[in-house]
């Protein structure tokens, strides 16, 4: 089953290191016609020279930004909201300020770079496929993550409340729910053996996962090989929440 997606136009938010970047690799190679949105422009310049992308630089975290970024982005039919941030700290020590910048990245940026681009869906009037990037900590409690975990938790309820709202536009949505995925990120909250170890001992894959596998489950569920997949949260996490 081969994936294309010529034609289309897609902004993968957080594409400059990661997850996000590795979706931007393979959509470009799908055919789609890529922007690529985030914080540093150091990454989306190697990106551009990589892949032929356009880029634009927006910090996700402001609420103003995120509006104008997904604006300048312009019409696109495929919407990837993949930019997400972990400030571990254990329940007792998270501090407001984590939990507001949590928010704001982890579910505010999606409400509002969705709703820019939903409402140009809705205008032209063919659809579109959005896809969350959400995590296995959606559905279960992991320590010194309470931030993120109520974050991803509300990720999945946006996933579903737009599902709701956009499939009578013909506005797929969907979300991922990755395992330890080995980016930046993963290496930040995981790098130590002492936590990797038991984590990974509850995938019953033994593996965490790479980009690419995460990237690969974004782009069918962007593909019309998914068109009947909506409001759906696809773990993609070697089976950790299988227990
Ligand atoms: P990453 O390695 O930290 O990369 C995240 C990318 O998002 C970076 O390019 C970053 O840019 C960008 N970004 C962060 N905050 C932003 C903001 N305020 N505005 C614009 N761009 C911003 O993270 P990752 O591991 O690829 O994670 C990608 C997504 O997967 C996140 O939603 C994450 O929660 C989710 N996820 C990750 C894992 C994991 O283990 N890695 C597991 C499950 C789910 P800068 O570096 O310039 O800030």
């Amino acid at each position: 089953m081969e994936i294309r997606l010529d034609g289309k136009r897609a902004l993968v938010t957080g594409a400059g290191k990661g997850i996000g970047r590795e979706v931007a690799r393979l959509l470009t190679a799908c055919g789609a016609d890529v922007t690529a949105l985030s914080r540093s422009a150091s990454d989306l310049e190697t990106l551009r020279q990589e892949t032929g992308c356009r880029v634009l630089v927006a910090d996700l975290a402001d609420a103003e930004a995120a509006r104008r970024g997904a604006e300048e982005a312009g019409p696109v039919e495929l919407l990837v909201n993949n930019a997400g941030i972990s400030i571990p700290q254990p329940f007792l020590e998270t501090t407001a300020e984590a939990f507001d910048r949590t928010m704001a990245v982890n579910v505010r940026a999606v409400l509002i770079v969705t709703q820019v681009v939903a409402r140009g869906m809705i205008a032209r009037g063919r659809g579109g496929a959005v896809v969350n990037v959400s995590s296995q900590s959606s559905m279960r409690g992991l320590a010194d993550h309470a931030a993120y975990c109520a974050s991803k938790g509300a990720l999945d309820q946006l996933t579903r409340v737009m599902a709701l709202e956009l499939g009578p536009h013909q506005i797929r949505v969907n979300a991922v729910n990755p395992t330890v995925t080995l980016t930046p990120m993963g290496e930040m909250a995981w790098g130590d053996p002492a936590k990797s170890g038991p984590m990974r001992a509850k995938i019953p894959l033994g593996r965490f996962a790479m980009p690419l596998d995460v990237a690969h489950a974004v782009a069918y569920l962007l593909s019309d090989r998914a068109d009947m997949i909506h409001g759906a949260m696809l773990p993609v996490d070697g089976g950790f929440l299988a227990a």
